[in-house]
């Protein structure tokens, strides 16, 4: 797969830039100028690095050099306060990232950030891909296929982009991230960690406010594990067994259900930690009672809580959205053998920003 063809800085770490002020000539210091420039300060033009003397900024410049944030397309706003945004890529490729107020009760999803109301809260959905190639049955970005990966840069200037557009001032807002846009993080893994490296040292977002979730690209999980600097783990079950997930999610031939809970059990958790499990109901496909008893076996022996997600449907989805009260009678099964599981509340789906209704849509 072929990387964006800019010429950027956002996506260059503090060593990469050292070599690029060495290279012109610069002393070190200049190294640390512009990371303060591209990342605390997310500067979106070379022009206005005003730290910077006018000719290394024109030397850079004529070397076609940009800061490389995405620009923004489109805005749809929704009724609930969500907003999605098109965002264009410096080769023209554009992806989708959500922008939602108040989060979406389901990044923490346990409560732990009840009684934080002196800050004012959002969460910030990225991408990490254009389109997806894992498949899932249920979701539109599938539809897409996948055309490329994006770089850690193009992954940071989603986060920084929208920060400027939304006037976020850090020190008196929270901001939480979840990896959950278009792609999977983990067929993306070098350029994602990357990103989140740059995302918390450079641009001061911790990662304990991160969470990615991945299809369950099981090598990846394990890699994750060992990871000093991570966000929280979410995995897509989907299923409560090997027939349904296949169905559903091809990618479970490839990594089954068997695999999938070991790399979860064995996973290092910390402190206090739990490992999300998302599960997306489909009416009559996954939602039954029964079903829900079988999730519990599944997770037995691991730390977790479970997001349920009633179906967003969509064009080309052949499934349908469960009743409400399937919805809750699956949340008490799970609740009722100690399992804690949140029901997701749908962000923005009148204007196709909800879970796995990315796919660049210019309507
Ligand atoms: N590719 C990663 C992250 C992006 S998808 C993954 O699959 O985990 C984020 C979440 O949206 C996943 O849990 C996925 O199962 C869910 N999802 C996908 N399509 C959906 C749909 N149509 N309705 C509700 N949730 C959906
Ligand atoms: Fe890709 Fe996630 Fe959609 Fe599956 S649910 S197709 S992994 S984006």
């Amino acid at each position: 797969m072929t990387e964006s063809p800019q010429n950027a800085l956002l996506g260059l770490d503090i060593q990469e830039l050292s070599q690029l002020a060495q290279r012109h000539g610069q002393p070190e210091y200049r190294a640390r100028q512009l990371f303060d420039a591209i990342y605390p300060q997310h500067l979106d033009t070379l022009d206005s690095v005003s730290t910077l003397p006018k000719q290394f900024l024109t030397a850079l410049k004529n070397e076609g050099v940009e800061i490389g944030q995405p620009s923004i397309e489109k805005r749809f706003q929704s009724i609930d306060g969500t907003i999605r945004y098109l965002l264009a890529m410096a080769d023209g490729e554009t992806v989708e990232t959500v922008w939602m107020p108040e989060g979406d009760g389901g990044e923490t999803g346990d409560g732990s950030e009840a009684g934080d109301s002196d800050w004012e809260r959002a969460t910030i959905c990225v991408s990490s891909q254009v389109g997806c190639a894992v498949n899932c049955q249920f979701c539109l970005t599938a539809l897409l296929g996948v055309k490329r990966n994006l770089t850690a840069g193009e992954i940071v200037g989603q986060v920084t982009a929208i920060l400027n557009d939304r006037g976020v001032d850090l020190e008196r807002q929270r901001v939480n991230l979840v990896f959950m846009g278009m792609g999977e993080p983990f067929l993306n893994y070098a350029q994602f960690m990357k990103a989140v490296r740059l995302l918390v040292e450079g641009v001061g977002l911790p990662a304990s406010r991160m969470t990615v979730s991945t299809s369950g690209i099981v090598p990846r999980i394990v890699d994750f594990g060992s990871e000093p600097l991570r966000p929280k783990l979410a995995i897509s079950l989907n299923a409560p067994n090997n027939t349904v997930r296949t169905q559903i999610m091809p990618i479970n031939k490839k990594w089954n259900l068997e695999l999938l809970m070991q790399a979860a059990r064995e996973f290092p958790l910390r402190n206090r930690e739990r490992i999300t499990f998302e599960y997306v109901l489909l009416q009559g496909v996954n939602d039954q009672p029964g079903q829900a008893r079988e999730v519990v076996e599944l997770l037995r022996g691991v730390r977790c809580k479970v997001n349920l997600i009633a179906l967003n449907s969509g064009p080309g989805i052949e499934f349908n959205t469960p009743a409400e009260e399937n919805v809750r009678g699956f949340q008490s099964v799970l609740m009722q053998a100690g399992i804690p599981a949140f029901v997701r509340r749908p962000r923005g789906r009148d204007i196709y920003a909800a879970c796995g209704q990315l796919k660049r849509t210019v309507a």
